[in-house]
Parts: C-alpha cells; sequence; structure tokens
C-alpha cells in the first residue's frame, strides 16, 4: 500500500469512529481530498485507492489538474477564495464551489456555467468566527443571500461552509461547527431545500462531524504537510 492510500484508509477509519458517536452514519459523510499544491501524480495516486471527491483552492492549479485527469472521471470541488474576473473557469470546469460569499460571484458562476453541464453545486461560506476569520459572509447576512442563491439558474444551492478559527479544544471546536449548524437548520426550517454542512478539516473532523458535517475537507491527513505556501 502506498503512503497516501494508507493515510485514505486513516482518514476513513477516524470518519468511521466518529459517526456512531453521534449516532450517525458514515456513508452519510463524504471525504474531500484537499490537493491543493500537490501535483496531479499524488491526485492520480489516491484516485487509484478508490478517492472520487477532490478539493482544490487555487483556480489556476485546480483546473489544470482537472484537465489533465478528465479521463478518471473524478469531482472537483472549488473551495478557495474566488474572484470574478476568474468565475467563468471555475464554472466551467468545477463540479461544486464551497467558496461563495457574495451575490455577484454567485451571478457569475451561473451566467457561465455551460448549458451542457449539470446545475454547479454551490454552498455559501459562512463566517462563524466573527473578528479571528475575513473570509465568509457575516452570519446576520446569511438567510437573504442564500435564497438569492437558490434562484439563480444553473446554479444548485446544496448548504453552508465555514473554516473556523483553529482551536485545538474539541468544545471549542464544536462550538464553531455548532454554530454553522443552527443557521443551516434555519434555512431548512424556512424552507430551503439543502443538504450539505461543508465543515472539518484534518485537525478538527471529529468536532465537524459531532455537529452534523456531511463534507469533510481533508489534506494534510492524506498528502501529508504542504511545502509550498502558493498565493495565487
Ligand atoms: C487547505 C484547506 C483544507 C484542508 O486543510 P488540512 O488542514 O490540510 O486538512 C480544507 N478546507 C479548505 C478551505 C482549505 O483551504
Amino acid at each position: 500500500m502506498t503512503t497516501i492510500s494508507a493515510n485514505l484508509q486513516a482518514v476513513l477509519a477516524r470518519i468511521a469512529a466518529a459517526a456512531p458517536k453521534s449516532r450517525r452514519n458514515a456513508d452519510d459523510i463524504l471525504l474531500l481530498a484537499v490537493s491543493k499544491t500537490w501535483p496531479a501524480s499524488a491526485v492520480r495516486e489516491a484516485a487509484a485507492a478508490g478517492q472520487r471527491a477532490f478539493g482544490e483552492n487555487y483556480v489556476q492549479e485546480g483546473v489544470e489538474k482537472a484537465v489533465e485527469l478528465a479521463s478518471l472521471g473524478l469531482e472537483w470541488h472549488f473551495i478557495g477564495p474566488l474572484q470574478s474576473n476568474k468565475a467563468r473557469r471555475v464554472a466551467e470546469i468545477f463540479d461544486w464551489v464551497h467558496s461563495v460569499d457574495r451575490l455577484k460571484i454567485a451571478e457569475r458562476l451561473a451566467e457561465h456555467r455551460p448549458a451542457a453541464l449539470p446545475p454547479l453545486q454551490v454552498c455559501l461560506q459562512v463566517n462563524v468566527s466573527g473578528e479571528d476569520s475575513k473570509s465568509g459572509v457575516p452570519m446576520a447576512d446569511v438567510p437573504l443571500l442564500a435564497r438569492q442563491l437558490a434562484s439563480l439558474p444553473r446554479l444548485k444551492l446544496r448548504g453552508l461552509m465555514a473554516i473556523p478559527a483553529p482551536h485545538d479544544d474539541f468544545v471549542q471546536q464544536r462550538h464553531a461547527f455548532g454554530l454553522l449548524r443552527e443557521i443551516y437548520e434555519r434555512l431548512k426550517r424556512d424552507g430551503l431545500k439543502i443538504d450539505t454542512l461543508s465543515m472539518g478539516m484534518t485537525h478538527d473532523l471529529e468536532a465537524a462531524i459531532a455537529e452534523g458535517a456531511t463534507i469533510v475537507r481533508v489534506g494534510t491527513a492524506i498528502f501529508g504537510e504542504r511545502m509550498v505556501k502558493t498565493s495565487r
């Protein structure tokens, strides 16, 4: 077994151990392998070990890998900061975008999503950590923006995503994820048909699963420590 394959098994085992503690089924939790900064060969290796869904943060890098590996039929999720001048490429290449944080971006994605493809699956990124985090929509703005997104053509609003400020303490980790879960439940009560909570990474996926995560986004535990810090 390769390192990546062994790491993947270990992460799947973490998910399988965490789910029943909250009376959840591990099959209801999607593992998104975050391959940012890693070469296409690493994605290929993970794919050979059975991994289907991959997350990328940088448009150019993600597009290159998705195009090179198109014949593998993988699912590509964009999870990084998105500028409107790059929205077209993302709408053309990716299956999901987790990081929608304003109406203008969503409108660009909708406008450029090719008619031949299924609707782009999107999550609204929410800032659950206030001052500690600059990315994401303030919680107070979520209900209106979610409604606006849900009404756009060529997009399918699937739910919410967050990257809380990192904590070592399980209770504090859970608290931030709990805030996201509360807004999510409120949107559902208000009639939005959503099914996705994208939250939890290498260091806090158990806390996220305890609060209802349906997608965990894991990079380091699968591919190793990232050497390069790119800023594209
Ligand atoms: C890098 C990244 C991840 C993965 O983080 P790890 O700590 O390496 O598991 C998840 N989500 C987002 C948005 C990221 O940028």
